[in-house]
């Protein structure tokens, strides 16, 4: 972010952990800006928000899970008693859990639902107010191509993850006048913990759909945040940006 640009901004970035969160938490890091970085595990998040003190910048932690309307709720409340808005949030925090419909578990569609697709109604609806009363704001949720393709395996997964795109054209309709953007990345195949399970085979199969050939980075995916969450993209609203090596056009 450029100096400046967002003096006395609060960010929280969800899932910031580890991986591609923990990338968009360091990125969205600079003078003036105070960075509250949310994970299920205490020990990731305080250790990435370690990470930005030591770089010099304010950072915070908190251990919320957000798959839980009731933990969100006391989070926000916690936090709006401290700082008079969060300016940027990063709904970013989510997990996958594979399987064939036929073989799927309630459980394995509960849960994918509420940590990729309820946690951002939750988060959004507890911030919100506070940013439309300061009108300016900045909203990224973290989608996934595979919410515009769907994919073998990923009934739930993909369901959440179209559903976030909904919501944020929605969110960015409804909000659009109040000077807030809401906008969407939707990643294709990124190296972190997420993906590293996956077989030499199956990578190689995945390459060959990528026409570069790679896979990306959680700082490929954290450099289009940055410019979304920047007074330059403030005429950008309802968006998705794909961060895929050209997989989905
Ligand atoms: P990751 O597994 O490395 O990190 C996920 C983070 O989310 C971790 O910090 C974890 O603690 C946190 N998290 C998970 N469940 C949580 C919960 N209930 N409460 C709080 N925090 C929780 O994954 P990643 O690859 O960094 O993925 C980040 C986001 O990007 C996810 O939404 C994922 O779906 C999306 N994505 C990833 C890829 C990829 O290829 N890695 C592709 C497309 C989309």
């Amino acid at each position: 972010m450029v100096e400046g640009e967002s003096s006395g901004k609060v960010c929280l970035v969800t899932g910031a952990g580890r991986g591609i969160g923990r990338a968009i938490a360091n990125i969205l890091a600079a003078p003036n800006v105070a960075v509250i970085c949310v994970s299920k595990s205490e020990a990731n998040c305080a250790a990435v928000a370690d990470e930005i003190r030591d770089r010099g910048f304010s950072a915070e932690h908190m251990a919320v899970d957000v798959s839980s309307a009731d933990a969100v709720a006391n989070a926000c409340r916690a936090i709006l008693s401290k700082h008079a808005a969060v300016d940027i949030l990063i709904n970013n925090a989510g997990i996958a859990r594979d399987n064939l419909l036929m073989r799927m578990s309630d459980d394995e569609w509960d849960s994918v639902l509420s940590t990729n697709l309820s946690s951002c109604f939750h988060w959004t609806k507890n911030l919100l107010y506070r940013m439309v009363k300061r009108r300016w704001g900045r909203i990224v949720n973290v989608s996934s191509v595979v919410g515009i393709t769907g994919n073998f395996g990923q009934s739930n997964y993909a369901a959440a993850k179209a559903g976030v795109i909904g919501f944020t054209k929605s969110i960015a309709r409804e909000t659009a006048s109040r000077g807030i953007t809401v906008n969407a990345v939707a990643p294709g195949f990124i190296q972190t913990d997420m993906t590293s399970n996956l077989g030499e085979s199956i990578v190689a199969d995945l390459l060959r759909n990528i026409p570069m050939r790679t896979l990306g980075t959680a700082d490929d995916v954290a450099a289009a945040v940055k410019f979304l969450c920047s007074d330059e993209a403030g005429y950008i609203t309802g968006h998705v940006i794909n961060i895929d090596g050209g997989m989905v056009m």
